[in-house]
């Protein structure tokens, strides 16, 4: 069960312009995501399908076969890690990515932060471990950038969102993560990690 969120402190998030241009980099796949995950591992206990490309032949090497299936909807390939009755990844043992050097680029460029950034909420009652961990996050703002582009990012999130109220079949295909993602990218900032890109 997760933690009650009543009793858990704030987590330091970083400076919102710098952590932007990390998570852009890390969309671009420029760059893995830094997240000070600690001892959380909420995003690998909340019943999530991890996808592998077929161009991550190291990790391919580090997985069982009988984990992995074709993933739907992509070229052949593709395929997605499943999770064990509690929702666990099978690759976590005693609560440890057993293939953290290895680990798939999906894990490399999670970061809950996202959630934070957009002001997006993760309604699904089995992932609630990672919406506590979100909402602990607090970003710095060092500068009026910073904050500029914080609003910024949870306005595109919020015209995303109402968007896809007018499209019902779109909007129950997208995913929270994917949205607070889309926001992140798309959101008209200027300064660091600005969409000047
Ligand atoms: S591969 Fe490792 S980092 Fe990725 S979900 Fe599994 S345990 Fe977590």
């Amino acid at each position: 069960m997760p933690d009650d969120p009543t009793d858990a402190p704030d987590l330091p998030a970083g400076d919102f312009s710098a952590w932007l241009t990390g998570m852009r980099a890390a969309i671009r796949g420029d760059a893995a995501s830094d997240v000070p995950c600690g001892t959380c591992t909420a995003c690998c206990t909340s019943s999530q399908f991890v996808h592998v490309g077929p161009d991550e032949i190291d990790t391919l090497a580090h997985i069982p076969r009988a984990v992995l299936f074709p993933a739907p909807g992509l070229p052949a390939g593709h395929v997605l890690m499943g999770y064990d009755e509690r929702g666990h990844c099978p690759m976590l043992i005693d609560d440890a990515c057993s293939i953290y050097d290895h680990r798939p680029r999906t894990c490399r460029t999670y970061d809950c932060r996202v959630f934070a950034a957009a002001g997006v909420e993760l309604d699904d009652a089995d992932k609630q471990g990672i919406a506590l961990r979100a909402r602990r996050w607090r970003f710095r703002y060092a500068s009026p950038t910073d904050h500029l582009q914080h609003d910024a990012v949870r306005a595109a999130a919020r015209s995303l969102r109402d968007d896809l109220e007018h499209r019902p079949s779109d909007r129950a295909s997208i995913s929270a993560t994917q949205l607070a993602v889309r926001a992140v990218d798309v959101a008209h900032t200027t300064g660091p990690g600005s969409d000047e890109r």
